[in-house]
């Protein structure tokens, strides 16, 4: 028996009937695969494609119809897109973009579904394991009101006078007041609360306003918290790749290709002082490029250009990670 894991995303229509007859046929389909039967392969976003990787999965694939066999019109081409902006990804984040593939079958081609399944199990197991660690589960607290009980003592949000100043500072015209008082009152698990705990920007001009210092942006990244070990994970942008991401981000044994995509002419010292951060910016381009044909990579470059201009050489940490202080926004505080 192996621990390899491998997610083999199946479109319900070609794929899946050529797998089937595998199953029909009972032929030895590896064990290290685990089928997730999909309706199209376009609908796999990028967060999904991504998700297995971040919980441990070693390789992904993602099967669909032949191009112009969708029974969806676009879904070949998108699911293209997809696993090409996300084997980019990978490769920057030096998972390797070999880990995921993409292949098509219709249902006639059992045999060459069964030979692309046990060539990548293969392939995957040369490459050897991930070197993602997943995230522990933290457990669930049963005692939830003291734990709200000691986060409300822990930020003096009893020292709340109700003035109110803190709504009209608020970009968002929350009253976090009104916000610390259901929590108290035990409505945590209301719609609104819900809702305004995981909008609230965390910015903390509530907080600059306050005539009683009360810090609410941090009280509400440890109700965040509260509800993440509670299985309430609120909603996350962009299907929770950027989540994702920082999550995997934390791994040890990762080894990140951070720097490799720089232009040649910019110059870099590793004994400066002058240290150059570019945090998550290179894998905006990455993942936007179908959408929004962002370019935040040029940010960097151009940026180094002017230091290089005015004859300042940065370093930058080769080993460079990033999304530590999104991870507490978000409520993780592993
Ligand atoms: S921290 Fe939240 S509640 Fe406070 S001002 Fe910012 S968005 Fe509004
Ligand atoms: S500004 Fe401070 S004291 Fe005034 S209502 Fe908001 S939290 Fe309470």
């Amino acid at each position: 028996m192996t621990d390899f894991k491998i997610i083999l995303f199946l479109c319900s229509w070609g794929p899946h009937a050529a797998y089937q007859t595998l199953q029909d046929d009972a032929a030895q389909i590896p064990a290290e695969v685990t089928m997730v039967r999909i309706p199209c392969s376009g609908r796999i976003s990028k967060a999904l494609l991504f998700k297995p990787f971040e919980i441990g999965a070693d390789g992904v694939a993602l099967l669909g119809c032949e191009s112009g066999a969708c029974r969806y019109g676009t879904g070949t081409e998108n699911a293209q897109k997809n696993v090409g902006d996300m084997r980019d990804i990978l490769e920057r984040l030096g998972l390797g973009e070999e880990r995921l593939r993409l292949a098509n079958f219709m249902p006639e081609e059992s045999k060459d579904l069964f030979r692309f399944l046990t060539d990548f199990v293969s392939e995957i197991k040369v490459i050897g394991k991930s070197p993602i660690t997943p995230e522990p589960k933290e457990k669930s607290l049963v005692k939830r009101q003291e734990l709200i009980n000691q986060i409300v003592t822990d930020h003096d949000v009893y020292a709340c006078q109700d003035c109110g100043k803190c709504s009209s500072a608020c970009p968002l015209t929350f009253s976090p007041r009104a916000m610390a008082n259901a929590i108290i009152a035990g409505d945590i698990d209301s719609p609104s609360v819900q809702k305004d705990v995981w909008a609230c920007l965390t910015c903390g001009l509530c907080y600059d306003r306050c005539p009683s210092a009360v810090k609410f942006h941090e009280f509400i990244r440890d109700i965040r918290h509260l509800l993440k070990i509670s299985g309430l994970n609120g909603h996350d942008s962009h299907g929770g790749f950027f989540q994702s991401l920082m999550r995997t981000m934390t791994s040890k044994d990762l080894k990140v290709k951070h720097w490799e995509w720089l232009p040649k002419d910019i110059k870099l010292d590793p004994d400066n002082k002058t240290l150059f951060f570019a945090g998550c910016a290179p894998y905006y381009d990455l993942f936007f490029k179908n959408h929004l044909g962002v370019q935040t990579s040029n940010i960097i470059v151009d940026s180094l250009r002017l230091l290089n201009f005015f004859d300042i050489y940065p370093s930058v940490l080769k080993d460079e990670r990033f999304f530590k202080a999104g991870k507490v926004e978000r409520g993780c505080h592993s």
